[in-house]
């Protein structure tokens, strides 16, 4: 009965308001969120009585206080910050405006160069532009220094592409790029009925784009997990934060991996393991392949954007990596002034 009355979702009801703790029933399990400013506009704080509480409140999330009041634990938390900053701003690129029929263009920062940009579409038919920049050399808000940080980009051809577009917003910057698991997972006890998802679990460096991604994981996680301790909400949070856990860790390592590449990040520095290495060393190799391989370059998107690591594994692809590296190939070109050319693999 219970699992049909959370699933089948009879009475929902959209209620604005910023929550501001949790309100928790006699038996240590969640009987709704205390919420302040409500939509009736009065300062009164209420209480939305709930069996099931998911918090989704972003980067900002009060979780782990409103734990402690409750009288739970406030969770451990691993932070890696590499000092990454964006600029960004929504432009109309014209069609004639790129290098033959690309449609995407995205520098990422280097040890050697720490200016990056992306050049993507929007479905509006709009294009972001968003310039990134890591250990502290952050993106101007300003129309002089936001060019003149594009131009410092490893290539010129985005900057060329954006010269013959039209600017049609703001420049907008950001700061928020550290990351920080909140291991929730490891928590002796949280109240039945409350569980924690999205940037509020685990934030990363958007530099991967795995923001969006990870949240959508998470949804289908809490879904599937709801189904599997079938609709018992006392089971529901340890299984899922530690089912959550377990699918965070490949976009975790993909964007505390990056940053540690550069100097100074802070934080935690763990020992790669030997496996670790063997992996690094390998998906080097396919990164290489990539520059001429279009399936070496869709298994590597595919992975980073599902966090599945079954494409970068799969044998005629193992066997391509093998074959490149048995051959002494090197990339056809370093030349950022070229567009590189794929072919199918
Ligand atoms: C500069 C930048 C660039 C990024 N680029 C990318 C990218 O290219 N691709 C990608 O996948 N990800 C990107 N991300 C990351 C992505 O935006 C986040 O990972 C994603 O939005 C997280 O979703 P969420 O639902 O967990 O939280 P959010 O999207 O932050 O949503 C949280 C919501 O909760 C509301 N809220 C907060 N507190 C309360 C409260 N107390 N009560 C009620 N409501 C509350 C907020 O108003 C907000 O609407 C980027 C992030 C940044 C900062």
């Amino acid at each position: 009965v219970a699992r049909r009355r959370v699933l089948a979702l009879p009475n929902v009801k959209l209620v604005r308001g910023r929550a501001e703790g949790l309100a928790v029933g006699p038996g240590r399990q969640v009987a709704g969120v205390t919420l302040a400013d409500g939509e009736a506009g009065d300062d009164a704080t209420r209480v939305i009585a709930a069996d099931l509480v998911v918090d989704a409140s972003g980067r900002g999330s009060a979780a782990p206080g409103w734990l402690e009041r409750a009288g739970f634990e406030a969770p451990a938390e691993t932070r890696v910050n590499g000092f990454g900053g964006y600029a960004s701003r929504l432009l109309r690129v014209p069609d004639d405006a790129w290098p033959g029929d690309m449609r995407y263009m995205a520098t990422l920062p280097t040890p050697g160069n720490t200016k990056g940009a992306i050049l993507y579409p929007q479905d509006n038919g709009l294009h972001v532009l968003s310039l990134f920049g890591q250990s502290r050399d952050y993106p101007p808000g300003d129309e002089e220094g936001f060019d003149a940080f594009l131009k410092g980009c490893s290539t010129p051809l985005i900057h060329q592409v954006v010269s013959r577009s039209e600017p049609v917003s703001e420049i907008r910057t950001s700061r928020s790029t550290g990351n920080r698991w909140r291991h929730f997972e490891k928590l002796g006890e949280i109240p039945g009925g409350f569980v924690v998802l999205g940037d509020a679990a685990a934030a990363f460096n958007p530099m991967a784009g795995q923001g969006i991604s990870t949240a959508c994981v998470a949804a289908v996680t809490l879904g599937e997990t709801l189904t599997d301790v079938d609709g018992d909400l006392n089971c529901l949070p340890g299984a899922f934060q530690v089912r959550l856990a377990d699918r965070m860790t490949f976009p975790w390592q993909t964007a505390v991996g990056f940053d540690l590449r550069f100097p100074e990040p802070e934080g935690e520095r763990p020992e790669p393991t030997p496996e670790a290495a063997k992996m690094a060393g390998y998906m080097a190799n396919l990164a290489q392949l990539a520059t001429v391989d279009y399936g070496a370059a869709e298994a590597i998107l595919l992975s980073t954007q599902t966090f599945d690591r079954s494409p970068l594994r799969e044998p005629g692809l193992v066997a391509r990596v093998e074959a490149w590296v048995a051959s002494g190939r090197r990339p056809p070109h370093a030349d950022p002034t070229r567009p590189p050319a794929l072919l199918p693999g």
